[in-house]
C-alpha cells in the first residue's frame, strides 16, 4: 500500500500546520541531497516535498482529507482502498466511483408463468415449451442507451436487450394441480455477475369436463332422454383416456348405473388403473312439438288401460 502523506512525514492527520512545519524542517535535515547521499534520501526528499506541499496548503490539505475519507468509505469493504491512498484527483475519484456504482451486483428477477395441461398428462408426465422473454443490460451501452455519442444502435437505444427464449420444461408423471416447478436461474438475467433469477412454472391441471374423482374412481352423470331410456340405445360419454360408448339396454331407469372398467385413475404403484362409473339421469326436454306432445298423450292413454298401473302417473 502507498503510504498517505501524512505517514510519509511520519504525523496524524490530525497534526497542525505549526506541527507539520516542524516535523518537515526536521525531515528535510534528514533526507537533503546535500546532506544524505544514498539513493533511497533523494526518493525519500521527493516525497517529503510533495507531502509538505499538500499538507501546508489549506485548499490542498482540506481537498487530500476529503478525498481520503471517501476514498476509505467507498472502498474498505471493497478491499481496492490502496488504488487511493495517494495521488488521486477528485474529476478521477467520481469517474472511478461511478464506474463502480454501474458494477453493483444486481441477482436477476423471478419469473412466473402458468401452464395447463390436462388430466392424462398430469398422470403420464408431459413436456411444455415456453417462451421466456428475458431482458439484460445492453452489453455494447451498458446500459446508458448511448455508444460513441450517438443512440446505441445494438439495442437501438433502450439500455437493454430484450431476448426471447424457448424453454422446454419437463413435466415429472403424477403431477399435482397448482404444483409450481423451479427452473433454477432461467429467470431474469443477474448484472455484474449478479444471480440470474429463477423460473417457477405453475402446473394447472384443468378439469377434466363433469368428471368427477375419487380415489382411483370416476364419476360421471350421464344425461339421456325418455325414448332412449326406454328404447335403449348408445351413448357416448367422456373418460380421462377419451370417450367411451355405452349401450343402454332398453328400459334404463333413471339412477342406474353402468361400470367401465379399466378407465379410472393410474395408480402409480401397481400400474392398474380404477373405473369410470356412469349414472344414468333421465332428462325431460325443455321443448316439445305437437306432434310430439300428441304421441306423449297416445302414450298416456295407452298406460292408463294396462293393468297394475295405478302408482304411475
Ligand atoms: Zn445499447
Amino acid at each position: 500500500m502507498l503510504k498517505s502523506y501524512y505517514e510519509i512525514l511520519n504525523i496524524t492527520p490530525e497534526a497542525t500546520k505549526e506541527e507539520i512545519k516542524k516535523q518537515f524542517k526536521k525531515l528535510v535535515k534528514m533526507y537533503h541531497p546535500d546532506i544524505n547521499s544514498s539513493f533511497e534520501a533523494e526518493e525519500i526528499f521527493k516525497q517529503i516535498n510533495k507531502a509538505a506541499q499538500i499538507l501546508l496548503d489549506d485548499e490542498k490539505r482540506k481537498n487530500y482529507d476529503a478525498l481520503r475519507n471517501v476514498n476509505k468509505e467507498i472502498y474498505k469493504s471493497q478491499k481496492i482502498y490502496k488504488k487511493y491512498s495517494s495521488g488521486y484527483t477528485f474529476s478521477d475519484l467520481f469517474s472511478k466511483k461511478e464506474k463502480e456504482k454501474e458494477k453493483e451486483i444486481i441477482n436477476g428477477k423471478d419469473i412466473t408463468v402458468n401452464i395447463e395441461i390436462d388430466y392424462q398428462e398430469a398422470i403420464l408426465g408431459t413436456t411444455r415449451t415456453i417462451n421466456i422473454t428475458h431482458s439484460s443490460i445492453c452489453p455494447k451501452c451498458e446500459g446508458h442507451k448511448f455508444a460513441n455519442g450517438q443512440k446505441c444502435t445494438y439495442c437501438n437505444g433502450l439500455g437493454e436487450k430484450i431476448q426471447n427464449k424457448k424453454i422446454t420444461v419437463k413435466i415429472p408423471p403424477s403431477i399435482k394441480n397448482k404444483t409450481k416447478l423451479r427452473l433454477k436461474e432461467e429467470g431474469q438475467k443477474g448484472i455484474n455477475g449478479g444471480k440470474n433469477g429463477n423460473l417457477y412454472v405453475i402446473v394447472n391441471v384443468i378439469n377434466q369436463k363433469d368428471l368427477k374423482i375419487e380415489n382411483n374412481t370416476v364419476y360421471y352423470d350421464a344425461f339421456i332422454s325418455p325414448y332412449t331410456a326406454i328404447l335403449g340405445g348408445n351413448i357416448t360419454v367422456p373418460t380421462l383416456w377419451g370417450e367411451a360408448v355405452i349401450k343402454i339396454p332398453p328400459l334404463t331407469k333413471t339412477n342406474q348405473s353402468f361400470k367401465l372398467i379399466d378407465v379410472g385413475v393410474l395408480n402409480e404403484k401397481t400400474k392398474k388403473k380404477g373405473d369410470e362409473i356412469v349414472r344414468i339421469l333421465i332428462q325431460i326436454p325443455s321443448k316439445i312439438t305437437s306432434e310430439e306432445y300428441h304421441l306423449y298423450e297416445q302414450l298416456k292413454e295407452i298406460n292408463s288401460k294396462k293393468k297394475n298401473a295405478k302408482y304411475i302417473y
